[in-house]
């Protein structure tokens, strides 16, 4: 039977050290540190995300503010509030939440954020940091894997990692990140061949694919580490699940992540622990 990383744990373990290092910050700096956290139009999937940022931030002590921007607002005008943000001392981190509707020009957006502000560390400055290994900000979710796999105690150097996925904000940081810490990585996608095959070589796997259940045990060796990245509706009774068949995995597996309450409640965390390296960076006063 596998040891359940319990995300929701580590999570909230993660966000009580980050309380106490915002309590002793507003002692010394007399501001909090300031999140400020955009949306354009109303999808409800969105909403619910967005509001549990402001809940995370006011959880720890931070500043929050939310801008809730009609579907049909322009490119000028979200420009125009992203400017604001950028020259706003009492605000260190902006969270643009994507997706955007179709009429906004995504990357210009996120071009637009300025990089010490990039919480989500999506800016291709960010992006490019990591790539050297010389960062100030993670991309969320595979930092909070990451984190999982480091206060679990899985060791990662040398090890066979194969992350499936290689989008820009989930798998493709992943593996870099897995590389960093001296993994073996292997990233497949929708293209790989055998992919059941690859995935056995692994000693961790990290799905990220966005297809319910998917990963059986026919895709895991014996004793694997396996992290479930995805957040998906079951067709059959509409309840969150993972991209990992849980029942099936679960037996031969050493370690996993449920899904709810694995990797989820470490994304946000994670954009905690971003805005707070941001607020530490700038020395700006409310
Ligand atoms: P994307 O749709 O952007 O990327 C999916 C990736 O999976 C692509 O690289 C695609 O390959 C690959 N893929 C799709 N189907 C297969 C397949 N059958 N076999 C192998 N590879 C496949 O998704 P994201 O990276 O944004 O998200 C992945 C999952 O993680 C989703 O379920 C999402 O909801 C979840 N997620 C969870 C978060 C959390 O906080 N827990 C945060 C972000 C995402 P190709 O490139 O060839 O098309």
């Amino acid at each position: 039977m596998a040891k359940l990383i319990n995300g929701k744990e580590i999570a909230a373990e993660i966000r009580r050290e980050i309380k106490a290092d915002t309590e002793k910050f507003k002692e010394e700096n007399g501001y909090a540190p300031g999140l400020a956290v955009v949306i354009v139009g109303e999808d409800p999937a969105s909403q619910v995300y967005v509001r549990n940022k402001h809940r995370a931030c006011e959880e720890v002590g931070f500043y929050s503010k939310g801008f809730e921007l009609a579907a049909d607002t322009t490119e000028a005008e979200l420009l125009a509030l992203i400017d604001k943000l950028n020259h706003d001392e009492s605000i260190h981190g902006i969270l643009v939440q994507l997706p955007l509707p179709k009429h906004l020009d995504e990357e210009k957006i996120l071009l637009a954020i300025d990089p010490k502000k990039d919480v989500d560390a999506f800016h291709p400055y960010n992006v490019g940091r990591i790539m050297i290994g010389n960062y100030d900000f993670l991309p969320c979710t595979p930092a909070g894997v990451m984190a999982l796999l480091e206060r679990s105690g899985v060791a990662i150097e040398g090890k066979e990692c194969v992350v499936v996925g290689r989008s820009n904000i989930v798998g493709k940081p992943q593996a870099l990140l897995l590389l960093e810490k001296n993994g073996t990585v292997t990233v497949c996608h929708s293209r790989t061949k055998n992919l059941a095959e690859v995935c056995r070589r692994a000693d961790i796997l990290v799905a990220a694919i966005g297809k319910p259940e998917f990963f059986d045990a026919s895709y895991v060796k014996e004793g694997a580490v396996v992290i479930d990245v995805g957040m998906n509706r079951r067709p059959a009774d509409g309840k969150l699940c993972g991209d990992v068949d849980f029942a099936s995995v679960e037996p031969i597996a050493s370690a996993i992540t449920p899904v709810p309450g694995g990797v989820g409640p470490m994304t946000i965390t994670m954009l905690l622990k971003n805005t707070f390296t941001a607020a530490k960076k700038q020395g700006a006063k409310v």
